[in-house]
């Protein structure tokens, strides 16, 4: 009996190693996994990309000239570092460009205010608007008021972000962001100003996208925009004292119906099965007012340096290695989702797809989105990933915001969870620029992606 069992627990196993053996990474492949992160831990590629795009290139809001520069310069980079199939998809968008934008306490106590108005806000016209204040702790609160509260009112949101190492305050504070224009006009006010959706205490304010651009038409909010944290507390403070507060307001943003925008793709293209996919993502595009280094400069020269690294250091891989840098993110994940409508026919060939987009901290976690029973293999991805630290994390990964649609479509994804404690004080902000990197954080984040494409593309796994 007792021999028996042992017999078959033995046969058990070695069946087992058997299939991990003909699907997974063999002994030598994870070995190779830990010694490329290793050796790239030492390589600054991809902190000379962020360099060069946040340098050459500069702020590049969604579907401006701006934007157009980056396409161009990122074509160039990759041709030069020796992708194949370099080039643009492009597609159509609505384009909101900023104007003047100033905000002053006129009464009780005369001030000025740190604003900047939130994409996609309509203007408040070139006399700009005036109106008391009515303070709300929250959008709930706002959505709770009577219709005539505000009726001629400039409409205040507070209501403070939480710091998180995994960014999972950004995802309830967003929401005023999102509808506090809306709500305000149903209720009657000429404005709303909302607390920044951030971190920081510094004295400038956090801007981001309303509602997200579709090809449905978005109904018109009032002119929005969002205060700085240190002017959000000074103007609560004079609303607590009971004293009414009087602003002026003014907003000029100007929307076109069309723009232009694009995704920019390369590819290894693989030397065994051409036909199966592994996409590396991040967005091209920034915010308008900074260089938007960490949002998402960081993402491109994680994903381009790690692809080139593999290009160069390892054989041609078995699987296509595609990387994708969105167009248009921040208004919208436009670009994710004319990628997805662009490769609908080939989505089942995408074997497994990430993106990185949440700045240059380290990478602390390994999360996976994978077909049921097929989590381990997935999580066998993050073998040199977790070589460098990080732990396994659970199995609902977005796989990064530009992969929506891919993921709802059935991709598999994983996340490289980055540290994000900071990431909040710099987002959306004109503080977002390249001295806020660490290259020695940077490198570490190519380097895990290193191990993990390295896999992902040179096994026979699949994770649905
Ligand atoms: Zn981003």
């Amino acid at each position: 009996m007792r021999y028996f069992k042992l017999f078959s627990g033995l046969a058990a196993g070695l069946l087992l190693t058997g299939q991990t053996l003909a699907q997974g990474p063999t002994p030598a492949q994870l070995a190779k996994s830990e010694e490329l992160a290793q050796w790239a831990l030492g390589q600054h590629l991809g902190y000379e990309i962020v360099e060069s795009l946040t340098t050459e290139v500069g702020p590049r809001l969604a579907g401006t000239e701006a934007e157009e520069r980056a396409r161009n310069w990122a074509v160039a980079k990759l041709k030069k570092l020796g992708f194949k199939n370099v080039r643009v998809e492009y597609f159509d968008l609505p384009v909101w460009e900023r104007g003047l934008e100033r905000a002053e306490i006129l009464e009780p106590y005369p001030q000025p205010l740190v604003i900047i108005g939130l994409g996609g806000s309509t203007s408040t016209g070139h006399q700009g608007v005036e109106g008391d204040v009515v303070g709300y702790p929250s959008l709930a609160a706002l959505r709770a008021a009577e219709a005539d509260e505000l009726k001629g009112k400039i409409a205040y949101i507070g209501e403070v972000m939480t710091r998180t190492q995994d960014g999972s305050g950004y995802g309830v504070a967003g929401q005023k962001r999102r509808e506090a224009a809306y709500v305000a006009k149903e209720k009657g006010a000429v404005a709303v100003l909302i607390r920044s959706v951030g971190t920081t205490s510094n004295r400038f304010a956090h801007t981001g996208q309303m509602r997200r651009v579709t090809s449905q038409p978005i109904p018109d909010g009032v002119p929005a925009a969002a205060l700085a944290a240190p002017d959000a507390d000074q103007l609560e403070r004079i609303l607590d004292s009971g004293e009414t507060v009087r602003i002026h307001f003014l907003l000029t943003p100007e929307s076109r119906p069309a723009g232009r925008s694009g995704n920019v793709i390369a590819e290894i293209p693989g030397k065994k099965k051409p036909e199966e996919i592994v996409l590396l993502g991040a967005h091209l595009d920034s915010w308008d007012m900074a260089t938007g280094a960490v949002d998402d400069g960081a993402g491109v020269g994680i994903v381009v340096a790690a692809a080139k690294h593999l290009m160069d250091e390892t054989k041609r891989p078995d699987r296509t290695v595609r990387v994708v840098l969105f167009g248009a993110e921040e208004v919208g994940l436009v670009g994710g989702k004319a990628y997805v409508e662009a490769h609908k026919d080939e989505l089942a060939q995408h074997v497994i797809a990430s993106e990185s987009d949440f700045g240059a901290g380290r990478i602390w976690r390994f999360e996976t989105r994978a077909g049921e029973g097929r989590i381990e293999a997935a999580q066998a991805l993050g073998h040199g990933v977790k070589k460098l630290g990080a732990a396994p994390g659970g199995n609902t990964a977005s796989g990064g915001p530009d992969l929506l649609f891919m993921r709802q479509a059935g991709v598999p994804v994983v996340t490289l969870k980055q540290n994000g404690w900071d990431y909040f004080d710099l987002h959306h902000t004109p503080n977002d620029t390249l001295d806020k990197i660490d290259p020695d954080d940077l490198a570490h984040n190519v380097a895990a992606w290193l191990s993990f494409v390295y896999l992902a593309a040179n096994t026979g796994e699949y994770y649905r």
